[in-house]
């Protein structure tokens, strides 16, 4: 147990904080260091940037907060901070609605990928295999990746999470000690997800509750049928949990066709009767785009009666759901990373604008509003979906932002250069690709 020997003041109010020099002191031992102190009435003036390519203005953020948008240039501002954004496009920070932070390979020697087959138990046996092998913690994993996504430009992660008897809450743990550790640099939600299956694996639902009790915001599910072989009896548990404990349902599904499209209209059933529309997401959801057009149409209405999001990558193997007619029917769409640099696969990674970039590539678009609509998903789609009130480029919304170079939106997704700047809640988080020292 420490106390406070003593604090010396060292004024910074120009550059709205206090560094602060401070002495503690044990039975045991002295320490001094030096911290910071944010004033209340932090001011950051981010002048000439472009709203989504639009004309060039000046935003005036105060305690986190955008307190203005107006023309670039005409109004005099005597900010604490003043970024020259040079007309470079600036978008609300990205978000990363489907990740698994806690199984990355980040900053280890390339791993060779020598996987035995390509069904979900084959990919989770490797994985699995291959992380206890090599001992790493996730609390250092989960880091590495939250500060490769913040210099990328991501504000918001949800992140699932494995849970099960083998490796117990320790994954779970590590996260939330990522979480607390970039709390004002990240939003950041997380997903107890039964990786290895749930009904079939004994012990596995009294862990998901134990994260639960601990602060899980969401309870994953995984292919209803083809890893629990129990559609309906996985389905209510998931949500009973979701229930009882208040939280929300954010189900895997990689099922095809007609079974996937089946767990579909099971969800649909539950989050129906439940009453929780607006609370479930689905993820990857490959069968809406394997089933026929009337088909799909039906489930699409049913969808959107009761709220639920879906969350696509865009998948590299063959189908996944037709995301420019889902946007047109008013689905509320997110995206994300996936897992980056695991065991999977080699190609996903950290920034959200290349995985615009892959979906716009997988889906056909060309015109500029369709790649457009897709960086709407990565956006404005996942942060909705992470119910964050506060997101947005306008008066009143919090200041999380990326700026990039480029003229056009669709031109920052395809050319992909390093994010001059990233800023959360006001502050500078990252600059030219690089983050800054916490
Ligand atoms: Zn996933």
């Amino acid at each position: 147990m420490f106390e406070v020997l003593y604090v010396t003041f060292w004024s910074h109010v120009k550059h709205g904080f206090f560094l602060i020099r401070y002495t503690l002191k044990s039975k045991f031992e002295k320490r001094a260091g030096w911290a910071t102190l944010l004033l209340m009435s932090q001011t950051l003036l981010v002048k000439n940037c472009r709203p989504w390519g639009k004309a060039s203005q000046d935003i005036l953020v105060k305690d986190g907060l955008i307190n203005s948008i107006t023309p670039a240039g005409s109004t005099a501002v005597n900010a604490g901070q003043i970024i020259d954004a040079e007309n470079q496009l600036i978008f609300p920070g990205l978000v990363n609605a489907h990740a698994h932070i806690d199984k990355n390979l980040i900053g280890q020697p390339w791993h060779r990928n020598e996987l035995p087959g390509a069904t979900i138990r084959d990919l989770v046996d490797y994985e699995r295999k291959i992380q206890l092998e090599k001992g790493l913690s996730t609390r250092v994993q989960s880091q590495k990746d939250v500060e490769a996504s913040i210099a990328a430009g991501t504000t918001h992660i949800r992140t699932h999470i494995d849970i099960d008897p083998e490796i117990g809450l320790t994954g779970f743990e590590g996260v939330l000690g990522t979480k607390a550790a970039f709390e004002d640099r990240l939003t950041m939600q997380t997903v107890a997800f039964p990786q290895r299956g749930m009904l079939i694996y004994p012990g596995t639902i009294e862990l998901l509750e134990e994260a639960l009790k601990m602060g899980a915001d969401a309870i994953g599910g995984l292919d209803p049928s083809t890893v629990d072989r129990d559609p309906a009896q996985h389905i209510n548990v998931v949500f009973d949990m979701a229930v009882k404990h208040g939280v929300e349902v954010d189900i895997h599904l990689h099922e095809p066709g007609m079974l996937g499209a089946f767990s579909v209209e099971l969800i649909i059933e539950r989050t129906k009767a439940l009453g929780m529309q607006g609370l479930v997401t689905i993820s990857h959801v490959f069968c809406l785009g394997m089933i026929d057009e009337a088909y799909l149409d039906r489930l699409i209405e049913q969808l959107l009666e009761n709220d639920i999001s879906i969350m696509s990558l865009g998948s590299g193997r063959g189908e996944f759901p037709p995301l420019k007619k889902l946007a047109d029917a008013g689905i509320r769409l997110c995206t994300g990373t996936d897992g980056v640099r695991d065991t999977w696969g080699p190609y996903n990674y950290v920034d959200i604008l290349e995985r615009v970039k892959l979906m716009g590539y997988r889906s056909g678009f060309r015109r500029d509003e369709d790649v457009e609509m897709l960086l709407n998903v990565a956006t404005y789609g996942g942060a909705a979906v992470m119910k964050d009130g506060s997101y947005g480029l306008e008066v009143g919304k919090a200041a999380d932002f990326v700026i990039v170079p480029g003229e056009a939106p669709t031109q920052a997704v395809v050319e992909l250069k390093p994010r001059s700047y990233v800023i959360k809640r006001g502050r500078v988080v990252a600059k030219d690709g690089e983050l800054m020292a916490g």
